[in-house]
């Protein structure tokens, strides 16, 4: 509406400008009162001598005559074109009436202003609606950011499913700005900045929408990307605006979607062009700093690239809390399902446990998708009810796109993680004094982990002893000798495992004393570098046999400790397979479960 308005605006102003020029035009033209006369009678006025002066140019006569006026003689400025003098004298002759030409008429010279005001006036429209189109008013300058705010967020938490540890640590925020003086009365520290950290489409914007419905406060919203396309300084106004409006509107909450585009870690751009998006990064951690969260307004951001994102927006009392909206597990997408599958209607050999069992690694968009597809199949089918088979064919089709974006891993992939990440857990589970396992999952997590084993140590630590360390490696290797075992093959999916447990085998045998051959001898060097020392660091403190013999007794640690797990899980190979089979089929399993089985087969 307002570009609109702007809009008619410069068009009017342009009018008038035409206007007052052809006006002062013909004023000026008026002034000098220049007469333009024929030839013939510029001639006749030379030969009665009334011509008082001339100035001549190729084609032009202009000058002053003298003339009778009302009786009295006046002078007057005239002007002619030059017509040819023996053409002149011959047409005198015959007494015909000749003039020149005044080539540049008027409306010549009009076409002349006019046509470059259109092309300015081309040019200016086609700018403006190009700067109105992308930040709503061109004079505005940012003063009225363009906020996304919802009075009554219709979403809430029915619609999101299948990431409870999220909804379970936002319930905090929810209770918070429902009830804001419950929590200042008691002077209680409250959460500034809420990050909502996963995966493209697992709905991190649909929970930052939830908690908004959930504590029924006005929602503002705005993308990362939307603060950046602006001129400079007008996403640092912008963020300045949004403050103060939610400021207004408390308690509230203020959504950033897509905090990456905006906070990505400063001084990283080589082009130097980013001053822009620095300034509103800037001016967004001053407003995060300058705001009391006890006035009843939570900042929330989701991104899912929380790696690039400056590290000064991670401090404390920024977005100091964060929360994993992670993929979904079977149980997870069957929950999704049953949510967007309410408002249609299936046919009764639809099972939602077995459509989740088909879409590991989907995320709740991609799930959404997926019905989409399969009730528009179902129409082109010309059938009433959607039915198995067009949930199939729709999961063939969405998987086959996931595919070609690599963000699903194959089956076979999956089976080789399954078994990995299960040779980890019992190993862990057979020898004593390791940390309990928590949980085992196959869902992707990041960029690099394909499956973990999560291992919660029960206390503190600040000793280790050497069974210990000993079982820790065994535990690494555990993912890789149950691959050996399984499939009598290996992957590369223990490279990481392998590094750690060198690292854990060469401390011990260099900087802990734990080696027999070696004894209790320290061989790392300093690591502080010694400035005042002329030459560079001349390497080993230690003679290469003993270098040889260092190598040799981490090879004896790493072989043996393989040899340990690998024992293990001969031993439970088939509690290894039932293992295997079960992760591969609901993708998370609790330890406590693997540990049940493995007494169970132990009696
Ligand atoms: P993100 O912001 O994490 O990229 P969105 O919140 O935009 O993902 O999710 C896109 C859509 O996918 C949602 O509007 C919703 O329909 C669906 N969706 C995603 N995750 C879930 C979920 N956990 N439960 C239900 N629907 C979901
Ligand atoms: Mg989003
Ligand atoms: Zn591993």
């Amino acid at each position: 509406m307002k570009m609109e308005k702007h809009h008619k605006f410069s068009i009017w102003y342009v009018l008038i400008a035409i206007w007052v020029v052809l006006i002062v035009h013909d004023v000026m033209v008026n002034m000098f009162s220049i007469e333009h006369i024929p030839y013939s009678d510029f001639i006749k006025a030379l030969e009665q001598g009334k011509v008082l002066e001339v100035a001549i140019t190729a084609d032009r006569i202009q000058g002053k005559l003298k003339t009778t006026q009302d009786g009295k003689e006046v002078e007057k400025m005239f002007t002619t074109v030059r017509v040819d003098q023996n053409l002149s004298q011959l047409l005198e002759k015959y007494n015909v009436t000749f003039k020149g030409i005044m080539e540049d008429n008027f409306l010549k010279n009009l076409a002349s202003w006019i046509i470059p005001i259109f092309i300015f006036v081309g040019i200016w429209y086609f700018m403006m609606r190009r700067l109105t189109t992308q930040q709503g008013s061109f004079l505005s300058l940012g003063k009225k950011a363009k906020v996304y705010m919802e009075d009554e967020v219709k979403v809430t938490f029915n619609d999101v499913a299948g990431v409870d540890e999220a909804k379970e640590e936002l319930a905090e925020v929810i209770e918070f700005l429902k009830f804001p003086g419950k929590f200042t009365k008691l002077g209680g520290k409250l959460p500034k900045g809420v990050l909502l950290v996963g995966p493209p489409g697992s709905g991190k914007t649909l929970l930052a929408r939830a908690v908004a419905g959930e504590s029924k406060v006005p929602f503002f919203s705005m993308s990362g990307s939307e603060f950046v396309e602006l001129f400079v300084g007008m996403g640092a106004a912008r963020v300045r605006d949004l403050f103060s409006q939610a400021k207004t509107k408390a308690p509230c909450i203020i959504f950033i979607d897509e905090l990456d585009a905006l906070g990505k870690a400063r001084g990283l751009g080589f082009t130097g062009g980013h001053d822009e998006r620095e300034q509103t990064l800037n001016q967004l951690l001053v407003e995060m700093d300058g705001f009391d969260p006890t006035v009843g307004v939570i900042l929330m951001a989701a991104t899912n690239r929380p790696e690039i994102l400056d590290p000064a927006l991670l401090r404390a009392g920024r977005f100091d809390r964060h929360i994993l909206v992670d993929r979904p597990d079977k149980k997870g997408r069957e929950d999704i399902l049953t949510v967007h599958l309410r408002n249609i209607t299936v046919d009764f050999d639809v099972d939602i446990a077995s459509i989740a069992a088909m879409t590991p690694g989907f995320v709740g968009a991609d799930l959404a998708n997926l019905i989409n597809e399969a009730a528009l199949l179902a129409v082109r089918h010309n059938k009433e009810k959607v039915g198995m088979i067009e949930f199939q064919e729709a999961v063939e089709r969405i998987m086959a796109g996931l595919e070609k974006k690599n963000r699903l891993i194959n089956p076979k992939e999956r089976e080789i993680v399954a078994y990995h990440e299960i040779g980890h857990a019992l190993v862990a589970l057979s020898l004593p004094e390791t940390d309990p396992v928590k949980k085992i999952s196959i869902v992707p997590r990041g960029v690099a982990a394909l499956g973990y084993t999560l291992q919660v140590p029960t206390e503190d630590r600040f000793l280790m002893t050497k069974t210990e360390l000993l079982n820790k490696v065994a535990v690494l290797l555990g993912g890789r000798a149950a691959e050996e075992i399984h499939f009598e093959d290996i992957s590369t999916g223990a490279h990481n495992d392998l590094a750690k447990a060198t690292d854990i085998a060469r401390s011990m045998v260099k900087e802990y004393g734990m080696s027999n051959e070696l004894g209790q001898i320290y061989f790392e060097r300093e690591h502080q570098p010694k400035y005042l020392d002329a030459g560079l660091p001349t390497g080993k403190d230690y003679s290469e046999q003993t270098a040889k013999t260092i190598d040799e007794e981490v090879k004896k640690i790493i072989d043996a400790q393989f040899y340990v797990a690998k024992d293990i899980l001969t031993k439970h190979k088939k509690i290894m397979e039932q293992g295997a089979t079960l992760l591969l089929k609901e993708e998370n399993i609790e330890g406590t479960r693997l540990k049940e089985m493995l007494l169970a087969d132990q009696k």
